[in-house]
């Protein structure tokens, strides 16, 4: 027997029309690329958004286009987040900070019908145009008084919208169609694309603003550092669209000092960013004897913060800091790191310990351990193993690979994450079986750097492993076996890498040995490695 209930579907564009229309005022405050801060409020976003909409229908995008986008978090980046999806299109980010190759390759398999982006990234696409195979159209996302002059046949933002009707009609479609991509770099092989749905987004947008998790509401103000290009901000412009929290997005200004003035200015209470960002934000503070006394919160998440930055947030500037953890295929929060209450009353040590955990799971992220044979390991703070996950956020196949599904039989996504769970469900990251580092919140592919290195003319053998770095959290180091009667230098070997990857990929430093750690199988034993040189 079926409940007699509405199937209204969950789509992107009511998350629009309730904040419009219940937090009609909510601020969208942006520092702009161009300078200035710009503020409108969630009915101007919306009104926008309709305009856009209304260009992008007369421009030809038509329903599962993709649309995609390099550009910082503002709110020309709010209005297509809206519009693409609204209409029933599809709201690609890409990331600036991969390499031009990379960017080609997503663009062309996402087969971009259009791409949006911001002035800084200009010179950017220029470099990549004549390789983008299916781009028709090019918006610069600015005024016309900033268009800059470029070559490519390209169209300004504001003169695209201006003319353009604030009404649109959103279309009623089915819950389960894609409302955005994101691609998500492997440890080998081209970068693998992460097709949201609006169900799974308005799903997610419900559980971000739980107490418990993000605790979003129309008393708070974030300001999310993590960039629109990742995993779509953490999905924290959605949840301003539900709940009417104030959102301040910093555009171009990621330093201590800009980020600073804008938190003051707009009396942030919650931060959203990954650690070297904080880090960065905390030097700032402490040399500058400055600080934010609206902030109550700091979600950090994508790396695990240190312990010396927990101690400082909380003990040096009463602000609690919130470790999330979570994946690109999972929208992406799968745990939240806050106490307890039966915890709250532990010593000062026991509960900054604590917090370096991931958390515990938020509902809808259901979460086994399992063993290198796939058996099931006990939830006691002890047994480790690979964190495997499902829920209805969770991709279950990558864009265009879905005959080759993301999940095991049983519907479970293996995250590549080591982790023990305690008997209260807090997760705990102790490894990682992907070989991928993370630096500064991005990753850098180590088998690439390998094969990159064992192709030098003085190199036998070459290993890449992630070693802790406080400002990055982790660093590419590389260590080399020469070739017989070879003397491979740091330089050259460095040298080498130029032009063949993005700058922050490069390795810090270069190791001579004469062997590598090698197992039973002739694999190199990373975990040696990681022991010797941390
Ligand atoms: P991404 O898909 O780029 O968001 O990366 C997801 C991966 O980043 C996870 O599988 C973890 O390996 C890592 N990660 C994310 N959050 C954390 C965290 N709080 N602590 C440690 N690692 C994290």
């Amino acid at each position: 027997m079926h409940g007699l209930m509405m199937d209204r579907p969950l789509l992107i564009s009511s998350l629009l029309e309730h904040g419009a229309r219940v937090h009609h005022d909510t601020e969208i405050v942006s520092r702009t690329v161009e300078g200035p801060i710009h503020r409108y409020t969630l009915a101007e976003a919306r009104a926008r958004s309709c305009q856009l909409a209304n260009a992008l229908t007369k421009l030809g995008v038509e329903f599962g286009d993709r649309v995609g986008t390099i550009a910082w978090n503002t709110h020309r980046h709010f209005d297509i987040y809206f519009a693409t999806s609204g209409m029933g299109a599809v709201c690609h980010t890409m990331n600036p900070r991969l390499h031009p190759s990379q960017l080609t390759y997503i663009a062309n398999h996402a087969e971009d019908k259009m791409l949006f982006v911001d002035v800084t990234f200009v010179p950017l696409v220029e470099a990549v145009w004549d390789a983008l195979q299916t781009v028709q159209t090019l918006v610069i996302m600015t005024d016309k008084e900033h268009m800059p002059a470029t070559k490519l046949p390209a169209v300004c933002y504001e003169d695209l919208i201006a003319t353009e009707s604030d009404a649109f009609e959103w279309p009623t479609f089915d819950e389960n169609t894609a409302s955005s991509l994101c691609y998500t770099s492997g440890t080998t092989g081209e970068p693998k694309g992460v097709l949201y749905s609006h169900r799974s987004t308005v799903l997610h947008t419900f559980m971000m603003a739980l107490p418990n998790v993000l605790g979003a509401n129309d008393r708070e103000t974030i300001l999310p550092v993590v960039p629109m290009f990742h995993v779509n901000a953490w999905g924290i412009p959605y949840a301003t669209a539900m709940t009417g929290m104030k959102l301040v997005m910093p555009g171009p200004g990621l330093d201590g000092a800009s980020l600073t003035e804008l938190l003051n200015a707009e009396e942030v209470t919650i931060g959203a960013g990954v650690p070297t960002v904080w880090l960065g934000l905390l030097n700032y503070w402490r040399e500058h004897g400055a600080s934010v006394p609206s902030l109550h919160s700091m979600v950090v998440g994508g790396s695990a913060p240190t312990r010396a930055m927990i101690d400082a947030f909380q003990n040096d500037f009463g602000i609690t800091v919130l470790h999330a953890w979570g994946m690109t295929e999972m929208s992406p929060v799968g745990t939240v790191c806050r106490l307890k209450p039966s915890i709250s009353d532990a010593s000062e040590d026991e509960r900054h310990t604590l917090q370096l955990k991931q958390g515990r799971a938020v509902f809808g992220v259901e979460m086994k351990i399992v063993d290198a044979e796939g058996n099931e390991l006990p939830h006691d703070g002890v047994a480790f193993g690979e964190l495997k996950v499902r829920g209805p956020w969770i991709c279950a196949s990558y864009f265009k690979l879905e005959e080759s599904r993301a999940h095991d039989d049983d519907g479970w996504f293996a995250t590549g994450d080591i982790v023990t769970i305690d008997p209260d469900g807090y997760v705990n990251i102790t490894d990682r079986s992907k070989d991928l580092i993370k630096s500064g919140g991005e990753w850098i592919s180590s088998i690439e750097l390998e094969n990159i290195a064992s192709s030098h003319p003085d190199i036998a053998q070459a290993a890449v492993i992630g070693v802790p770095n406080e400002q990055w959290t982790e660093r590419p180091l590389l260590i080399v076996v020469p070739k017989p009667d070879r003397q491979p230098t740091k330089e050259s070997v460095l040298a080498f890498f130029e032009d063949k990857v993005a700058k922050w990929w490069i390795p810090d430093d270069v190791l001579v040995v004469e062997a590598l750690p090698l197992g039973a199988t002739g694999k190199v034993q990373k975990i040696k490695l990681r022991e010797q040189y941390a």
